[in-house]
């Protein structure tokens, strides 16, 4: 039914001609409790140590704009770091262009303009599953999508044969997203000698590696061995892509804070590609906040605030695994006829339960717990008070 006469005044949700059907459409990819948002033992939400000393450092800083395009290069700067190693060859060389993105889901927008503007015959292929913003972000920026096959959803682990065999099926030089630690929806993982595998063919495909790594030191508690995926593809000689968040691993879920990278053959190439991501951000938001970069910038180059901010992701990711195992033995002490291993087997905020959608809804209405409907508990939500409450209840509708 298309509208669109002035006389549907201007309360009316009518947008030159669109029908009504369509605006009446609701986004139902968006969940507002169920993000992946760290939660202490009580359930509540946290304000790391390290961001409340960086944001009393900070209190009365002017955000000039001189001010804030250095911050921004330095928090850069720290960001790669991070993921390629300070002492990785890349890093030493200078062969990383970077940009402040925001959050991980800006520098994946960010990364798939540039896919598309600069290799515009490639598709994306996505993990089945993944992040459902995945499917959303490479749409609309109009890259034609195809996805590889990840979860097995018998051994609630990775299908390793089918993915090696999507790897080598695709048409030479793809691009594919990669979820370098703590996958979500499915929390599994990839072991080391998998990664090695996988990074070899691709080499052999010469295949291009896009890693989005939100929840870097949420699966082990490390940030250097979270991104162990990553390494191994450097060692590789690959030259990959990198979205990271700070959302999750700093608390930052509002600061909207990320950083995007790609790895360049030389350090000539550096410029010219940083650059064009510059370009191409200028004309959707010109630049991003500066509050919270100023934050993460100030915790990643003071030693003390670093150190502080990596024993705190460490607590974090062990209060999560902790909840992990108690989970899987309090099932397993009301005689669980099912096998729960995988919730220990899986890591990072996730956990992929293998609950069908019929039990999730039993969950919701009879217990009053709730989880996205593939099955999928946000573990950081789970807490040593509510713990045996969730065991029961799952105990009760899978028996
Ligand atoms: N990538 C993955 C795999 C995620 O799970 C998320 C958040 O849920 C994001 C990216 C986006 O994170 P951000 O809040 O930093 O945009």
């Amino acid at each position: 039914e298309p509208c669109g006469s002035r006389s549907e005044g201007p309360h009316n949700w009518c947008h030159r001609g669109l029908s009504r059907r369509f605006l009446r459409q609701q986004d139902k990819s968006w969940s507002g409790n169920n993000f992946g948002a760290y939660r202490d033992d009580d359930g509540r939400p946290v304000v790391l140590q390290c961001v409340r000393e960086a944001e009393a450092r900070i209190a009365g800083s002017e955000f000039l704009e001189s001010v804030s395009a250095s911050v921004s290069s330095k928090m850069v700067e720290e960001s790669v770091k991070l993921v390629y190693g300070k002492e990785s060859d890349v890093v030493k060389e200078g062969r990383v262009a970077g940009v402040q993105a925001l959050s991980g889901t800006g520098a994946c927008r960010l990364f798939a303009e540039f896919q598309r503007r600069f290799h515009p015959e490639s598709r994306i292929y996505l993990p089945d599953p993944t992040w459902s913003n995945h499917h959303n972000i490479w749409r609309d920026a109009q890259v034609p999508e195809r996805t590889f096959h990840y979860y097995d959803p018998d051994s609630k682990g990775l299908n390793f044969s089918s993915l090696i065999d999507d790897v080598k099926n695709a048409p030479d030089g793809s691009f594919f997203l990669l979820h370098p630690c703590a996958h979500n929806p499915t929390g599994v993982d990839p072991t080391i000698e998998q990664w090695r595998e996988i990074s070899y063919q691709f080499k052999v495909k010469n295949h291009f590696p896009f890693f989005d790594m939100a929840y870097q030191g949420f699966a082990s508690g490390n940030l250097d061995q979270d991104a162990q995926a990553i390494r191994i593809f450097l060692e590789d000689d690959h030259l990959v892509g990198c979205a990271q968040s700070f959302a999750k691993n700093m608390g930052l879920y509002g600061y909207r804070v990320g950083c995007l990278s790609i790895l360049c053959a030389d350090s000539n190439q550096v410029g010219p590609i940083r650059s064009q991501l510059q370009r191409i951000a200028r004309a959707v938001y010109s630049s991003p906040p500066v509050h919270g970069v100023l934050l993460v910038s100030t915790i990643l180059s003071d030693p003390y605030l670093k150190s502080l901010w990596i024993e705190e992701v460490k607590t974090m990711a062990n209060r999560v695994r902790r909840m992990r195992t108690t989970l899987q033995d309090s099932l397993e002490r009301l005689d669980s006829p099912l096998s729960w291993e995988h919730i220990t087997n899986q890591v990072g905020f996730f956990c992929f339960s293998g609950l069908t959608p019929e039990q999730v809804n039993r969950l919701a209405r009879e217990f009053h717990i709730y989880m996205t409907h593939d099955g999928r508990i946000s573990m950081a939500g789970v807490t040593t008070d509510n713990v045996s409450y969730l065991a029961n209840a799952i105990h009760e509708v899978t028996r």
